[in-house]
């Protein structure tokens, strides 16, 4: 995706092509890289793939980053592994809602919860639902489990969507959320950058509306969501950071309180 961005971009800039666009592209084009390649130190945990190296990844080629097998980049990886250890997301069957899902994931689910697995999107034709998050067309207290990420960046009402989510989510039921979050500022946004081009100036994409801060759990908390913050530093040993290619990232994992 971050590759092709990285070509369109002056296109993009000039506002010859928008995010429906874009993201169509992406979805319908995403196809695992087929080339074999020889095992190697790095392991994905999503497929199993084993290389010398993974692929280099993002606007500015991050090396070492993207799986040949399944496409993953660190933090699929990094949800995967919390997924495996703390929700029976891959071991049993759970009800799950999915959105912007990213196919290196949406393969392995799919198969495991069948039915009980929804995807949605606003762009994406092979999604279970199209739909804003805002205002998602399913009742109350469906699911076990919402997975999202790096989806609320791109939502002019993320309020509106963490309380989507967590109305859709059973009581005690879990969100997982990811996005671009930076502990050590509140969050950076602004109505007035609103071109793609000031968008790529202040927060490194040309379709992120804010790079998330401190203060994200407050707009968690008023959704009926109760945070718990996860360092990818913290919760893995040094080796299965470095086995499984995984930087320095957060997720937070909600709890969906009643009252
Ligand atoms: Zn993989």
């Amino acid at each position: 995706m971050l590759e092709d961005l990285a070509r369109l971009l002056p296109t993009i800039e000039a506002g010859a092509l928008d995010e429906a666009a874009v993201y169509r592209r992406e979805r319908a084009g995403e196809r695992a890289d087929a080339r074999r390649r020889r095992p190697g130190a790095q392991l994905c945990p999503i497929c199993g793939t084993s290389a010398a190296r993974f692929l280099p990844f993002g606007l500015f080629g991050r090396p070492n980053a993207r799986c040949p097998g399944c496409g993953s980049v660190e933090r699929h990886r990094f949800l995967w592994l919390w997924l495996a250890r703390n929700t029976r997301a891959l071991s049993g069957r759970l009800s799950i809602l999915h959105t912007a899902p990213e196919p290196c994931l949406a393969a392995r689910l799919r198969p495991l919860h069948g039915r009980r697995y929804v995807t949605v999107d606003r762009f994406d034709p092979a999604a279970d639902l199209r739909a804003d998050l805002a205002a998602l067309p399913l009742p109350d207290g469906r699911f076990d489990l919402v997975i999202s990420s790096h989806t609320l960046e791109h939502v002019a009402d993320d309020r509106g969507a963490m309380a989507e989510m967590a109305r859709v989510l059973r009581p005690g039921g879990t969100a997982l959320l990811m996005f671009p979050y930076d502990p050590r500022r509140p969050t950076r946004e602004d109505p007035a950058i609103d071109t793609p081009a000031a968008r790529m100036a202040a927060y490194g994409h040309p379709w992120h509306l804010r790079i998330y801060g401190t203060d994200v759990v407050d707009r968690m908390r008023a959704a009926g969501l109760e945070p718990t913050l996860v360092d990818s530093r913290r919760v893995l040993s040094g080796h299965r950071r470095r086995r499984h290619r995984i930087n320095a990232n957060h997720l937070f994992a909600c709890r969906r309180v009643v009252g």
